[in-house]
């Protein structure tokens, strides 16, 4: 098996763990790379990989590379078009791993000419699930879960008959580093502790949104999109040593799980090579290891996030849009040191409410209710 890729975001965490899974497959050839503003791992990367095309959103670091990689075959874009242009290569796959709000355009760019889109940017799916979906129905785009709990959901699906006899879905959450704290306790923690994930390695926002829960709350709305599920059919229970993936419950009373050990290389690889499995590096998962596997109802009174995001999806239209803007904002301002961590979920669910649901929208309206969302925050700390 030997697909052409492009991966959106290659120098975060999943980036670099997806260009891992590539180099192991063999034989695959990367088309092209874009990422932030990361100029020396881009170029390493372009230089590894050689791509046609890369990108940067960064105008500075843009020129920085297109010096660098003179010698190279390869065209550089620089700026939100410029990440646009490279994720709309034409190849077989393309990974977007952008972090955030700014994945969307990319999302949108990539479903006009791939062949299949893996998308880790649950962002996408949260802010414009309406749009995203019906443009992938459009140009006949199947889209790959990478998240791992909806990895798991679509494994747990799969040959199920159409329509499904599905009675609900099972996310489990990992906790974050908090689960289990009071009100109280959760007033002083810093953006340091938010940063130590008990299970895994990630990028400075989603492990933020890891402790906050609003990670669970925006992955609740994206399996509302990937799997045409009501909001209400789908619960959510800590377990805290991330084995069980997520589950689904059938009609008849079964229920069926995916484990595997926290490596992202495992939904990352399957999100590439599906159907076919192919062997990876991942560490063998040994139960006998584990004391135990726990399960917990969430205490959402303490975090808020989980029910912020319900009500979002509940409302439909722009709302979802707004949560995620309004979170995406105050998770940068928490990390930043300017807010404390209980005012992610504050000033999240006042800003909800500055944008209007508006049942049917377009990509303009959910970049309108971005900035209106962002503008709110703002206000409410000004
Ligand atoms: P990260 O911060 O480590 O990496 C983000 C990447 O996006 C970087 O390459 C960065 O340069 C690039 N980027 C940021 N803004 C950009 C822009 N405007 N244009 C182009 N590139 C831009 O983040 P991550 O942890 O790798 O997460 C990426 C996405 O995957 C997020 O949506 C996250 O929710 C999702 N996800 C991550 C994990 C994980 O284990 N890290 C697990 C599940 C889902
Ligand atoms: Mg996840």
């Amino acid at each position: 098996m030997s697909k052409t890729v492009n991966i959106l975001g290659s120098t975060g965490s999943i980036g670099r763990q997806a260009l891992d899974v590539v180099s192991r497959l063999g034989g695959w050839e990367v088309a092209s790379l874009c990422a932030g503003s990361n100029a020396q791992l881009l170029e390493e990367q372009i230089r590894r990989f050689k791509p046609r095309y890369a990108a940067l959103l960064d105008e500075r670091a843009a020129r920085d590379l297109r010096t660098s990689v003179a010698d190279l075959p390869v065209k550089v874009y620089a700026g939100a078009q410029g990440v646009c242009e490279c994720a709309g290569v034409p190849a077989d796959i393309s990974l977007n791993a952008i972090v955030g709000m700014a994945g969307l355009r990319p999302t949108l760019a990539a479903l006009e000419t791939c062949g299949r889109l893996a998308l880790a940017n649950k962002e996408t799916l949260v802010a414009a699930g309406r749009l995203v979906t019906a443009k992938a129905q459009e140009k006949k785009v199947k889209i790959l879960p990478v998240d791992s709990e909806h990895s798991a959901i679509f494994q747990c699906l799969e040959g199920a008959p159409e329509p499904r006899p599905l009675k609900r879905i099972i996310l489990t959450a990992s906790g974050g580093p908090f689960a289990g704290m009071t009100r109280r306790e959760l007033e002083d923690v810093t953006a340091e502790q938010a940063m130590r994930h008990p299970n895994w390695s990630m990028g400075a926002k989603i492990t933020v949104d890891s402790a906050t829960m609003f990670n669970k709350g925006l992955e609740l709305i994206e399996a509302v999109w990937l799997f045409a599920a009501e909001p209400s059919r789908i619960d959510i229970l800590i377990h805290r040593q991330s084995v069980v993936h997520s589950m689904v419950e059938f009609i008849d009373g079964s229920v069926i799980a995916q484990l595997g050990v926290p490596d992202m290389r495992i939904p990352i690889q399957y999100a590439l090579t599906w159907p076919r499995r192919f062997r990876s590096p991942v560490k063998q998962l040994r139960l006998e290891e584990y004391d135990s596997l726990t399960f917990e109802k969430p205490d959402d009174e303490t975090f808020g996030a989980v029910s912020i995001c319900r009500r979002a999806a509940a409302r439909g239209g722009l709302s979802p849009a707004a949560v995620n803007s309004a979170n995406e904002e105050a998770n940068a301002l928490f990390r930043a040191g300017k807010i404390g961590f209980l005012d992610i979920a504050r000033l999240t669910a006042a800003a909800v409410d500055a944008v209007p649901a508006a049942e049917d929208y377009t990509l303009e309206d959910v970049e309108a209710a971005d900035l209106l969302a962002r503008q709110a925050v703002l206000r409410q700390i000004a």
